[in-house]
């Protein structure tokens, strides 16, 4: 055959926080043949997953969205992009010169890149007038920047992907990282093989890594705190704590003694169903390590109590003096691939880019003269609350750019009935998705495939992702959509690149004030990355934390909002699985993906299968106070018995029609892993 020339454009991974790098491999017709991935380079040294690997198909799928549509009746039509720029800035206007610029609310992208979460900030706040910005970073780890900027100041992973090949000791809570961190779950698992790690893992399915966890603490949903704080209480009682670092490097350990002292594993044990005596095994195992890694996801993040889950490992990890040392630390595992960039860039109604606060005089006055334009000082609204005020008609038009509520957010039959009562509603991706189909005007965006710029991984590193493929029709990226919207509401912003934006970025951002496309051209930099001259961080809070000394806090043991009953006697979790992504919509446009698995399953335990009559791969209805779903049954000795398991990856079978909205008090997040439900054989 003909010889062909493959080109390999270096990228940084769309599905996860790891952000692997990967060499996107182009044939001679411009179009994606493979993906490989090259050994040495940080932070995956040449591993991928199967999503990384075949998951890129959809960006070459006929569906993408080509052109600017806007809605006529019940269809859409065909537009130019000047047609749909005046539209939607005259609408927008509109609004707000009626009913006033808190009328208007935006949802950024955890998806997009940084340089795009930026701008999308930029015009919320310059344009709308107001700070109505949040992202599904409220959905996942809100809960995280609340409780570890209050324990030590900052709300980022404190450690680095490498140290987990050489960790005496990791506590996995909370997180399947072999199926949503899978190249971190590689690292896990062959340390754990060497004998060089010792590995906890407490979660409420035997998943992947409790086969070869030392320890397995199979808790019930929303148990953590009681968990966590027994284990505290068992490192005080015998004694394992670290006094020195305890006294040189915190502050207020009696408050949390005396909350955690009211908490013994006899207690955890009936509220967690853990045996006590694993409780204090696993604190032993913890405490007694030379340094141990806590490593946690959305099993402790999506709770009403997220916040305080969150803060009891701060805790824990303060206790023992596991904190501001490598090899150590507490470590969120960011789901999306920009979910710490989309908060880094100011992507939430509190802060500016770099976490500067909204509210404060002197964050005012640095934006204002920067963009040249009065602020607000007033704190907007977060995600449930944006949906909240557009189902009341407060909020009536919204810009959704690369999110979609539709599938994502809990009691999904409320957010649609809301999402149709907007008067004005713009959404901005790449498909035409579930939340797409109601709006009234929806703008073609580009892959990550087709542009330049940068992610930020889940270990603070900004990393680039270049542009390999031809875009598909007159498709943009979002920095420039968003800027042309901006200019026709009266901006003039001018930028010519994303590289350009960067540079802007870090004139801002004191976090990546070192950070510009040339310094990371090979190798991406760890934020706080100060300068020019500085080499990135690896390790936070060594020496210091950053808010000065470590907080600990008082934290008690709280339910879950909904607790099983008669009518709804178990307890349904959701998260993911290896081979999709969040709503399906690119991963379950992938032959490969989709071909190993093509519809999704309600996992159940043998015991209650049994109960119920439930044979493997029965149809079953599953329903809440909120809605039902029906789905096949897969019966797995995996569930603890009680307790079902639910992706929200496939349409046909929405979780979160089932889910509740419930939020914890701080962080706003809602309780994804636990509610009530009823399931019955069809
Ligand atoms: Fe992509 Fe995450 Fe898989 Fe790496 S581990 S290839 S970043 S999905």
């Amino acid at each position: 055959g003909r010889v062909r020339t493959m080109e390999k454009v270096r990228t940084t991974c769309l599905y996860c926080g790891v952000g692997c790098q990967l060499d996107l491999n182009i044939g001679a017709d411009g179009k994606l043949v493979k993906v490989t991935s090259e050994p040495g380079v940080i932070p995956n040294d040449g591993n991928t997953c199967v999503k990384g690997r075949f998951g890129f198909d959809f960006i070459h799928r006929d569906e993408r969205l080509t052109v600017p549509l806007i809605r006529e009746g019940e269809a859409f039509r065909e537009s130019t992009w000047d047609e749909a720029f005046d539209l939607v800035a005259r609408r927008f206007s509109g609004i707000k010169e009626k009913h006033g610029s808190e009328a208007l609310a935006g949802l950024t992208s955890a998806k997009s890149g940084n340089e795009d979460n930026y701008i999308m900030q930029k015009f919320v706040r310059t344009q709308f007038g107001n700070n109505n910005i949040d992202h599904c970073a409220r959905l996942c780890h809100a809960s995280t920047v609340a409780g570890l900027a209050r324990a030590f100041g900052s709300g980022a992973m404190t450690n680095s992907i490498d140290e987990f090949s050489d960790t005496p000791l990791i506590f996995v809570i909370g997180s399947n990282t072999t199926e949503n961190h899978p190249v971190m779950g590689i690292k896990i698992r062959k340390a754990v093989a060497e004998g060089k790690t010792k590995l906890i893992v407490a979660d409420p399915r035997k998943i992947s890594l409790t086969d070869i966890a030392h320890i397995h603490l199979q808790q019930k949903p929303g148990s953590d705190v009681a968990l966590i704080n027994a284990m505290m209480y068992t490192i005080i009682d015998e004694k394992l704590h670290d006094r020195d670092f305890i006294k040189s490097r915190t502050e207020d350990y009696e408050l949390m003694e005396a909350a955690v002292m009211k908490c013994p594993p006899e207690f955890a044990e009936k509220v967690s169903g853990v045996p006590a005596e694993d409780i204090r095994a696993a604190a032993r195992l913890y405490a007694a390590a030379e340094s141990a890694s806590i490593v946690y996801s959305m099993g402790i993040t999506q709770h009403t109590t997220g916040t305080d889950n969150v803060l009891s490992l701060a805790n824990m990890a303060m206790l023992t003096g596991n904190v501001g040392k490598p090899f150590a630390g507490v470590n969120p595992l960011r789901g999306q691939n920009n979910v710490q960039g989309a908060c880094d860039m100011g992507g939430l109604p509190d802060v500016y880019p770099g976490y500067q606060k909204v509210h404060l005089p002197e964050s005012k006055a640095k934006f204002e003269k920067a963009w040249g334009v009065s602020l607000s000082d007033k704190p907007g609204l977060t995600v449930n609350e944006i949906m909240h005020d557009v189902g009341s008609g407060k909020i009536k038009g919204l810009y959704v750019f690369g999110e979609n509520p539709v599938l994502s957010d809990p009691d999904t039959n409320e957010v649609v009935k809301s999402l149709k009562k907007t008067d004005f509603l713009v959404v901005q991706d790449i498909f035409l998705t579930e939340t797409a189909e109601l709006a009234d005007v929806v703008l073609p965006a580009r892959s990550f495939a087709e542009r330049d710029g940068t992610f930020t991984n889940t270990e603070r590193r900004v990393q680039v992702y270049r542009e390999a493929v031809l875009a598909p029709g007159e498709s943009k990226p979002d920095w420039e959509i968003i800027t042309g919207v901006a200019n026709r509401m009266g901006a003039d912003w001018n930028y010519n690149s994303a590289s350009e934006i960067m540079d802007e970025i870090a004139s801002v951002t004191p976090i990546y004030g070192g950070i510009s496309y040339e310094r990371i051209a090979d190798v991406g930099l760890q934020w706080p990355c100060p300068d020019k001259e500085h080499k990135g961080t690896a390790v936070l809070h060594q020496g210091k934390f950053s808010r000065g000394l470590g907080k600990f806090h008082p934290v008690d043991y709280l339910p879950q909002q909904e607790l099983p009953d008669e009518e709804y006697p178990l307890i349904l979790t959701t998260g993911r699985m290896l081979q999709h992504w969040h709503t399906g919509t690119m991963t379950r446009k992938s032959e490969v993906l989709h071909g190993i698995v093509p519809e999704g399953h309600i996992q159940i335990s043998p015991a209650d299968a049994g109960r119920l009559g439930i044979g493997p791969e029965d149809k079953v209805k599953v329903s809440t106070r909120r809605g039902e779903i029906e789905i096949a049954a897969d019966v797995t000795d995996r569930m603890k018995e009680g307790v079902v398991f639910l992706t929200f990856h496939f349409k046909e079978s929405p979780a979160n029609a089932l889910t509740i909205a419930a939020l914890d008090p701080i962080a706003k997040i809602p309780e994804f892993k636990a509610c009530a439900v009823k399931i019955e054989k069809i």
